[in-house]
């Protein structure tokens, strides 16, 4: 049913003006950055970050998470298409943090009859998953040595922007369980 108004709003006009935003923008991301942040609909990553169609790649998923898909992209982006930059943007109030792994996958496991072979990578703070996934990307062998990359923590309500600085806090109990989960 949304499909349709998708494909109606498209047809309305989307089409043509996505195309003329784009007019002139080559396909090499003109600010050489990478941005991933989560799917949520609140999150607009060009009015935020003032960005124009060609000037930047952005990534989404569940949560923001720095996933093996996730460095796929990134190593294409960088070998492919010239990116050295990348900003990992996770946020207050995200979906995310409302379960566990082991809650959701028992879940799944009730409803169809089995685990799903993935992780949620579900988190109870975003600023310990942004430390974790920037440290993550730092260390793949596959991006670039000369790689920056950075992480921060949206203010869902504010939209102001923290950055997630390198030394890891003590990890409170309940944090240190779900993220084992
Ligand atoms: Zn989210």
């Amino acid at each position: 049913m949304s499909n349709e108004e998708l494909l109606r709003r498209h047809e309305a006009g989307g089409g043509r003006l996505a195309a003329s935003n784009a007019a002139g923008a080559a396909a090499v991301p003109a600010l050489r950055t990478v941005v991933l942040t989560c799917m949520d609909a609140r999150i607009d990553v060009s009015p935020l970050f003032g960005l124009e169609p060609g000037e930047v790649h952005v990534l989404r998923n569940a949560g923001g998470v720095v996933t093996d898909d996730v460095v796929r992209s990134v190593v294409i982006s960088q070998r492919k298409l010239g990116t050295r930059d990348v900003l990992v943007v996770q946020h207050s109030g995200c979906g995310l943090a409302s379960f566990t792994d082991e809650e959701f996958s028992e879940e799944l496991a009730l409803e169809v009859g089995m685990r799903p072979p993935w992780r949620t990578h579900a988190f109870a703070d975003p600023a310990v998953n942004v430390r974790r996934g920037v440290a993550r990307l730092r260390h793949d062998p596959f991006l670039l040595p000369e790689t920056v990359v950075r992480g921060f923590v949206l203010d869902i309500e504010s939209f102001a922007l923290s950055e997630v600085t390198d030394d890891e806090p003590a990890v409170r109990g309940d944090d240190a369980v779900r993220e084992s989960a």
